[in-house]
């Protein structure tokens, strides 16, 4: 029997992988870079900003800019100033400074591969960390224990709506716990790239396209089906709604 909605997540995991792979062949990462460092610099940037934005402003970033050195070469004002259009500038060019002070003072002006060293560096939280090692180090992701999935806003909108945890979709690292336990590990590098890529074209946080969705058979907060949506309920709700969906 087809497995639908009423299945438990670890059920429908496989399913919803392989119609969003199919729906999303083309979904990679959205910001543009050409090596891990620039990969660190862009998804710092990226934080509070647009992929588009961030992309915009690494175009030239990249071309003045191509090791730590530059980066701590260049006056504060005048890094600020050329990436001033991703927002949260001054931040951002502490961090910059001070993850380029570190790469060259601990690991030899290169990008880390693993989790743990990863997040030693200034401005790299979990996400970025998983992001970069994802993208960059997928041979070192396959070993490395602290490895995990990048869970973004679209990440964690999709996976709640998707029934695959009962966290809320601000609550990142639960979320990718949850995701870790039912995700084959070798998916889980790919799995945001399509989960973003679905939230993105289709299952919008304000109105999503269920009646044109890949994994509307699969999914319980399927509007198309006249469920609630689990992502505009309370959590301790949405077991419930989920119980229901599943009889
Ligand atoms: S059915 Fe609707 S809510 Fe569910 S994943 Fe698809 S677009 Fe999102």
């Amino acid at each position: 029997m087809p497995v639908d909605r009423s299945a438990p997540p670890e059920e429908r995991i496989p399913s919803i992988l392989r119609r969003l792979k199919r729906a999303y062949p083309e979904a990679i990462i959205a910001l543009d870079f050409s090596n891990p460092f620039e990969c660190v610099v862009a998804t710092v940037l990226s934080a509070q900003s647009t992929d588009m934005k961030v992309n915009q402003v690494t175009k030239s970033l990249f071309r003045k800019y191509r090791r730590p050195e530059d980066y701590l070469a260049a006056p504060e004002d005048q890094l600020q100033q050329d990436i001033h259009a991703t927002g949260f500038f001054r931040q951002k060019t502490k961090a910059l400074k001070g993850l380029s002070q570190r790469l060259i003072d601990d690991f030899d002006g290169t990008v880390p591969g693993t989790i743990a060293e990863l997040i030693t560096l200034p401005g790299v939280a979990r996400k970025t960390a998983n992001i970069v090692q994802g993208n960059c180090y997928p041979q070192v992701q396959r070993k490395d224990p602290d490895a995990g999935i990048a869970v973004d806003t679209h990440v964690g909108r999709v996976a709640v709506r998707l029934g695959l945890t009962k966290h809320n979709s601000k609550d990142a690292v639960k979320i990718e716990q949850d995701l870790m336990k039912l995700v084959p590990k070798r998916a889980w590098p790919r799995l945001p790239d399509l989960f973003i890529a679905h939230g993105r074209q289709t299952c919008d946080a304000k109105r999503p396209r269920c009646e044109d969705c890949p994994v509307e058979r699969l999914c319980p907060s399927s509007q198309e089906a006249g469920l609630a949506d689990l992502y505009r309920l309370p959590p301790p709700q949405r077991k419930k709604t989920t119980a229901r969906a599943g009889r």
